[in-house]
């Protein structure tokens, strides 16, 4: 049995279906790249798996380790194992990164862990200014700081799967590279990983064994890394019937606030 198994899950947003029956299987150490164009539901997919309100599941099933993920409320479902790298990290006043990690160490039963220690280790790892350690989450953050700080808490952390949600997006190529290759190191380490991206260039650090293409809610192929030349050759046309998907759409969830992630 696959660690996270995802069997023809339906859903969406609002009153709008989106996702029209996604099957995925995720076992440890695997990376699994999912791709599709702008408005394909990627990051629907992303916040249904997390339980984000708003969003709704209306058929199939999402296991981890056997777990009927869908059943439970959101911090449930981290303390399982899940983790999300936001495509937009919210910003946080007032509350450090030592702090929360304080508090999910402990609720995952970690508290004798050095958070300290391992917090320094992990920010110099990472390319991480051990000042910002103190200083509120994401708050007058570059995007190359914003993900730096995110793929820090993965590896504090060590869900059992990540779900990366375009960790590409905003990023400089330093930033980039430091941070793919931090999670293709957890990977390595047993960590499942979810990477979703628009485009091909976080996989040339973060290498995927799997690469789905994602167009209007449905997984229409998949493949090895091949794929992604593929995309980069030609495009999505290919797998969308030339029509290349709603560039247009105002997908993205830079919307997200502090109420709607810290409900249920
Ligand atoms: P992607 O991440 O692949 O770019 P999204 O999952 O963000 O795509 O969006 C998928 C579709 O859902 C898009 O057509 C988008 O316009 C629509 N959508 C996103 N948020 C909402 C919402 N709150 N209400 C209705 N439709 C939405
Ligand atoms: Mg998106």
């Amino acid at each position: 049995m696959s660690m996270l198994s995802i069997s023809d899950l339906r859903g969406g947003v609002a009153d709008t279906d989106i996702l029209h029956g996604i099957n995925l299987n995720v076992d440890a150490g695997e990376v699994h790249a999912i791709m599709g164009p702008n408005g394909a539901g990627k990051s629907t997919l992303s916040a249904v798996l997390m339980g984000r309100p708003g969003y709704y599941v209306s058929g199939g099933t999402v296991t981890l380790d056997g777990a009927d993920i869908l059943a439970m409320p959101t911090w449930q479902r981290a303390a399982a194992g899940l983790h999300l790298v936001m495509q937009y990290p919210s910003e946080v006043p007032g509350v450090s990164i030592q702090s929360v990690l304080i508090e999910a160490l402990q609720r995952r039963g970690r508290d004798d862990d050095d958070v300290d220690a391992l917090l320094a280790t992990e920010a110099e790892r990472i390319g991480f200014a051990p000042a910002f350690l103190a200083r509120s989450l994401n708050v007058d953050m570059s995007g190359g700081e914003k993900k730096r700080n995110e793929t820090l808490q993965l590896a504090v952390l060590q869900p059992k799967v990540a779900i990366l949600d375009e960790l590409d997006s905003g990023l400089d190529i330093d930033a980039l590279r430091d941070c793919a290759r931090r999670v293709e190191d957890l990977s390595n380490e047993g960590m499942g990983v979810v990477a979703i991206t628009h485009y091909s260039r976080l996989l040339e650090e973060l290498r995927p064994d799997h690469i789905h293409i994602l167009v209007k809610g449905r997984i229409v192929a998949s493949g090895g890394p091949e794929l992604a030349d593929v995309l980069e050759r030609d495009g999505y046309a290919a797998f969308t019937g030339g029509d290349a998907g709603d560039e247009d759409a105002s997908s993205d969830d830079a919307s997200s606030s502090l109420d709607d992630l810290f409900r249920m």
